[in-house]
């Protein structure tokens, strides 16, 4: 499989450090609100990544974090009259939420600063040790001038860097361009013991911190949205390169960025959308296709028309899947014919071949859509065998689950709240809370779903 790296600026061959296993570490999102659009769209195309690299037949490790120590959320937290750790537990609550609802698989470990930070203290110390990273009054600052490839990854000349780089007020760096791997305690924010004083890292040092603890020196995909190119990246780079003496990743790859209406999503602008409101609008299972519904380094430009024309090609799949399930039960009896084996081969091939060349979704979406195609006609012939149904119904099957789409038991899709009340059911029937678990059904009926037991499992329909 070739991918893009940001770092040789070409399509490479993935060869992993490990036969047989891909080793991803992406960066996730700060903990302090719901998620975002933005953030949905890095979520999806790792998730779909990951789900390709096992339908490849590899094993993949896939280590996400959770940014649960910064500004944004002490700020949020003193606002609320809570704690920042109230804060970002709750928004890692909802985080799942959403995620799950767009069918995001959860990672193999979702590392939180707080839970990791003699990892990270251990880090500074090494940087300070090697004489990477010079203490000022209590912070710990990365020497950017000791590290001579700085800027290697975003391809920018220091001289602009340099240009770009400032000193905020009460900042004790030496340089500009040196960064804050510890920040000195504040009064009125959470602090850590550290051999530098009280503080809390800062941004960056976390994912070298985490990566290595949890992949190793080398990562053999680092993913993220492009925003995050600079600094953040490449100040991981030179934290993690000049700590261990080791390439931190063989390969970087980055999604493009979202814009709506053609323009710059902000708050400020007005323009900004949060995946909580989308999936009340439209559903969660359209956002998710039409993330993927474009190359993932290509600009997404998201209006009414494109979610309204994802909702209506995803309709058009379930539709499939529907015609595939009904002419199952009518076929007459009889093995999959030569024809029907060559369309699914073809179609295996030609996603293969999309997905292949750099990770190309939108190709790939293309390819099912052709093996629809296929199948419709199919099925209006009259010679058409039980073997033919399954034989399409299996690849249709395992090409949608690639692209992690078509989880739904139908087009209509169970919302967050019922999802939630149905997880607290399970739970309760589990722990042989039966009370509980009837007054859970009564909420969810209460909703307009219906909820049954059956061999198969747990089975929610709209009333
Ligand atoms: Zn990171």
């Amino acid at each position: 499989m070739q991918i893009y790296n940001t770092m040789t600026r070409r399509k490479e061959e993935l060869v992993p450090v490990t036969e047989g296993t891909v080793k991803i570490y992406c960066c996730g999102p700060t903990v302090y609100n719901l998620i975002h659009i933005g953030n949905a769209r890095a979520l999806c195309v790792f998730d779909t990544l990951r789900r390709y690299l096992e339908f490849r037949g590899y094993k993949v490790l896939y280590v996400q974090n959770f940014t649960d120590v910064d500004d944004k959320i002490i700020k949020k937290a003193n606002e609320l009259g809570k704690t920042s750790s109230e804060v970002s537990e709750n928004a890692i609550k909802e985080y799942f939420i959403d995620a799950e609802g767009l069918n995001v698989r959860r990672a193999d470990v979702h590392p939180k600063v707080t839970e990791n930070m003699d990892i990270i203290i251990d880090i500074v110390k090494t940087l300070v040790d090697k004489g990477y990273a010079y203490e000022a009054d209590g912070d710990v600052y990365f020497d950017t001038s000791k590290f001579p490839e700085y800027g290697k990854l975003s391809h920018q000349p220091l001289d602009d860097l340099k240009a770009g780089a400032r000193i905020e007020v009460g900042e004790k760096k030496r340089d500009p361009m040196d960064f804050a791997v510890w920040k000195a305690a504040k009064p009125g924010e959470p602090y850590w013991d550290s051999p530098f004083g009280k503080g809390r890292p800062g941004w960056h040092i976390e994912c070298s911190a985490m990566s290595r603890h949890y992949i190793g020196d080398t990562i053999d995909i680092h993913g993220g949205g492009s925003d995050l190119i600079f600094p953040h990246h490449e100040n991981e780079i030179a934290q993690s390169e000049c700590a261990t003496g080791c390439t931190l990743a063989n390969i970087w790859m980055h999604n493009g960025m979202l814009n709506v209406d053609n323009k710059k999503m902000s708050k400020s602008a007005g323009n900004f959308f949060l995946v909580r409101d989308m999936a009340k609008e439209f559903g969660y299972e359209p956002v998710r296709f039409m993330l993927l519904s474009v190359h993932y380094r290509s600009q997404l430009n998201y209006t009414l028309e494109v979610i309204e024309s994802c909702k209506a090609a995803l309709a058009r799949l379930y539709t499939c899947r529907d015609a595939m399930e009904r002419v199952q039960a009518s076929a007459k009896d009889g093995e999959a014919s030569q024809s029907t084996l060559d369309d699914i081969k073809s179609a295996r091939e030609d996603f293969i071949k999309a997905m292949d060349d750099d990770f190309n979704t939108a190709d790939g979406i293309s390819t099912v859509f052709e093996l629809v195609r296929r199948i419709n006609t199919a099925l209006n012939s009259p010679e058409i065998t039980k073997g033919d149904v399954r034989a399409y119904s299996e690849e249709f099957s395992a090409l949608t689950n690639v692209l992690g789409l078509l989880y739904n038991k139908n087009n209509e899709e169970i919302p967050a709240e019922v999802n939630d009340l149905i997880e607290q059911r399970k739970a309760a029937r589990k722990a042989k809370d039966f009370a509980l678990a009837d007054q859970l059904r009564d909420k969810i009926t209460a909703l307009g779903y219906i909820v049954e037991e059956t061999r198969q499992g747990t089975v929610v329909k709209k009333a």
